[in-house]
């Protein structure tokens, strides 16, 4: 199975058919609890909370496609944040964490509201600039969180130096990689030492689910992941699970397609007389372009944000007279969004380092025909 390739995995990996039934497709397993033999005696599993077969199919999925290896594993959760809180977890009060000045907002809110205050002191720096980042590393740094490509700003991180910077001082690196996905960027290959998602994005794929996952390479670490799951409780339900393991079915073939579009997308607001800047790593004017052509395999995902010449009136009009891209939060379903982060996903961080530009329009570029998409921009932006 392992040397099997990534879109065959995607179908495969821990989805065996159901040794009771035949069924092809792994069952959602509606069960809180499980029938013992005799006490203390029982197939593998005891309570839904500790494992859920179905749960059990999209972890060995995920680890599988994010090449968890053997020593490793995949914990999953009720949402991206209830991953990011497991990781959290793994830190004791004094430690130090490091996180990205544009990172997910709500990443931001949770570090400062709510690690802060179990004593975990936090960082901020631009891990685009080595300097930047070493200038905030000290010898309480246990962990730094990178995103790569940011959400909003696109803007890319070489993984590489990261994980040498942070190695120095004994810190492990965690890279959220909700918006490559593995079937763009695997960073356990490159040697850091977590990967966390919201599953809620393109695993996911459709809009219809809200997840987490984490996965790592060390066997220790995963049980210690397990443990805390366990212990609070942030697991996914067996419908969610479902839903992100069908959802995984098709990972290569929807990135496929969204990376295509949103190239086309980013190539057509470019030459716009109405767009000031876009930011999407596939352009040749990105300052990060060879990085992630190098890094993401040559394909650079389905996420643009754009700033209109005439600033927030601007943004906030376009963003409203859309019709195919829906006026919605979040992002990486088949079906095409359009938000404005400053009042919408990334409000909590106005004001904050974290802050993105007011006119900042963010595009999640679903898997319509690719014409129909542009069309629907062109009538837009006007
Ligand atoms: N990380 C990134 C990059 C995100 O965009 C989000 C949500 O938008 C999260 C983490 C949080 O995930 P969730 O909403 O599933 O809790």
């Amino acid at each position: 199975m392992t040397d099997d390739r990534f879109e065959t995995r995607a179908i495969h990996a821990g989805q065996e058919p159901d040794p009771t039934t035949g069924a092809v497709t792994v069952p959602i397993y509606a069960t809180s609890t499980y029938a013992q033999d005799r006490p203390g005696q029982h197939k593998g599993y005891e309570y839904s909370r500790t494992d859920n077969p179905t749960r059990h199919a999209l972890e060995a999925a995920l680890a599988s496609l994010e090449g968890a290896g053997q020593d490793g594993g995949s914990v999953a959760a009720s949402s991206g944040m209830a991953a990011t809180a497991l990781i959290a977890w793994l830190l004791s009060p004094g430690d130090g964490v490091v996180i990205p000045d544009d990172a997910y907002g709500g990443t931001h809110r949770f570090f400062y509201n709510v690690a802060a205050q179990s004593g975990i002191e936090v960082a901020v720096a631009d891990m685009t600039d080595r300097a930047a980042l070493e200038a905030v590393m000290t010898e309480a740094t246990k962990l730094v969180w990178v995103e790569t490509p940011t959400n909003p700003m696109l803007r890319v991180v070489d993984l590489a130096m990261v994980n040498e910077v942070a190695h120095a001082v004994g810190a492990m690196v965690c890279v959220d990689n909700t918006f490559a996905t593995p079937y763009l960027q695997r960073p356990l290959e490159l040697g850091c030492d977590l990967v966390m998602h919201s599953t809620t994005k393109y695993l996911g794929g459709h809009s219809d689910v809200v997840g987490g996952a984490v996965m790592a390479n060390d066997a220790e670490l995963i049980e210690r992941l397990r443990y805390l799951q366990n212990t609070a409780g942030p697991v996914p339900g067996p419908f969610d699970s479902y839903l992100v393991l069908r959802g995984l079915k098709t990972l290569a073939v929807r990135m496929e397609a969204h990376c295509a579009n949103a190239l086309a997308i980013a190539e057509y607001l470019s030459s716009h007389s109405e767009v000031e800047e876009v930011f999407f790593p596939g352009l040749a004017s990105h300052p990060q372009h060879e990085l992630a052509a190098d890094q993401m395999g040559g394909k650079y995902g389905g996420m643009v944000s754009f700033r209109p010449k005439s600033g927030i009136e601007a943004a906030n009009a376009i963003a409203a007279a859309t019709r195919l891209f829906f006026l919605a939060e979040s992002l990486g379903g088949v079906e095409s969004l359009i938000e404005v982060p400053a009042v919408m996903t990334h409000l909590s961080v106005a004001g904050t380092s974290n802050a993105v530009p007011d006119d900042l329009v963010r595009l999640s570029v679903g898997i319509e025909h690719v014409d129909d998409l542009i069309a629907d921009l062109a009538q837009a932006i006007g």
